[in-house]
């Protein structure tokens, strides 16, 4: 199985595996469990935060943050697409009583400054009080410049706002930004801490990329990790002998960041042979690809073809996800394929010689 679905598909190597039923525990709502201690000691460190926590998913991470840093009542400012507003069954609003200020993306996936500043409120009893600014980084694969998140924590700071980051795949971010193929480990971690710096907190999967089987860490001052460990058992998020979670988390920041470069370069690989292909077939208004910066490519697709691309691929044991919408008239579908830890070089040429075959033998 060749499984472009998501990055989180990923399963423990066997060197993972092994520190994993290795790791010493002990009950964490105590702070007795000496490898989650050693994990969040380790993720403070290397980000720059005071401190971390860990918990079960990034849904988790980002709602133990949004409800430690506003009150029932108060506003979160947030992209239109991102993953706090849209792709987390809306439980800043239905757990946390937060209203979110969704506003519209920019092509490069930022959101305007201008229109930041245009959503903050006035302090007026008419308005909800804007409390927090979210950015995710990626988002949909998309990085975010490292400047633009320096101005819109700045911005916070001056409207005395906080400030958090969804990081998710901020370390596939920080691959990006350094700027070369494959980027040693220093040069990536100094790209991950001048990211985050000015910011309040920031989620990160363990889970995605970095090729752990659970988990996601939340970075912040002690003050809100104070907050947050409270949020965090509320929400059922407390684990007792979970070392073995944070063992498996521990081995991915210590052993998988470099190695993320290689999903780059494989979603590269992948993005311009189904491209050169695409060309060669004379299918190009029907099957374009963007380029990715990072491990996500999309393909967008007239909807028929979509139909029978996807299903002959899982026929020949490739999985990826098609979502479809409607264009101008014209029903088309993206279809999302995810590098990772689990897919080699040589799969990504079997899947782009599958492809040829398939589109060849297109029929409309
Ligand atoms: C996957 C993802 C999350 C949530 O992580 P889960 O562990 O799946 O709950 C949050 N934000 C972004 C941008 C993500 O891609």
């Amino acid at each position: 199985m060749i499984d472009f679905r998501s990055d989180t598909v990923t399963r423990p190597t066997a060197a993972m595996a092994q520190a994993m039923a290795a790791a010493p525990l002990g009950d964490d709502v105590f702070g007795d469990d000496p490898s989650i201690n050693a994990l969040q000691t380790y993720a403070a460190e290397k980000f720059g935060f005071a401190g971390a926590l860990f918990a079960p998913s990034g849904t988790m991470t980002n709602l133990i943050a949004l409800m430690s840093h506003c009150q029932r009542g108060d506003e979160a400012i947030v992209g239109q697409q991102w993953h706090t507003y849209k792709w987390e069954g809306g439980g800043m609003a239905v757990l946390g009583s937060i209203q979110p200020q969704p506003l519209a993306h920019q092509a490069d996936g930022t959101i305007a400054l201008t229109d930041i500043l245009g959503a903050i409120k006035p302090d007026d009893p008419h308005f909800a009080k804007t409390r927090l600014i979210v950015m995710e980084n990626t988002t949909g694969g998309q990085v975010l410049p490292l400047s633009y998140m320096q101005d819109v924590a700045k911005l916070a700071k001056e409207k005395q706002l906080s400030a958090h980051i969804d990081g998710a795949r901020i370390m596939n971010a920080a691959v990006a930004l350094t700027g070369k193929d494959t980027p040693a480990a220093d040069e990536i971690w100094a790209q991950a801490r001048a990211l985050v710096q000015g910011y309040d907190s920031v989620s990160v999967c363990l889970s995605k990329g970095l090729g752990a089987p659970v988990g996601s860490l939340l970075l912040g001052s002690e003050d809100f990790l104070k907050r947050a460990k409270r949020v965090r058992k509320m929400l059922g998020g407390g684990m007792r002998q979970a070392g073995m979670l944070a063992a498996a988390g521990h081995y991915a920041l210590t052993h998988h960041v470099e190695r993320l470069s290689e999903d780059h370069q494989n979603a590269q690989r992948l993005a311009q042979g189904l491209h050169d292909i695409a060309v060669e077939l004379g299918l190009l208004p029907q099957f374009s690809v963007t380029l990715p910066q990072t491990n996500i490519v999309f393909c967008d697709l007239e909807a028929n073809l979509a139909q029978y691309f996807v299903a002959e691929l899982a026929k020949n044991n490739v999985l990826c996800i098609s979502s479809s919408y409607q264009s101008n008239e014209q029903q088309r579908a993206k279809l999302r394929l995810v590098t990772h830890l689990d897919i080699s070089t040589s799969d990504i040429m079997k899947t782009l010689a599958i492809s040829r075959t398939l589109l060849q033998d297109w029929r409309p």
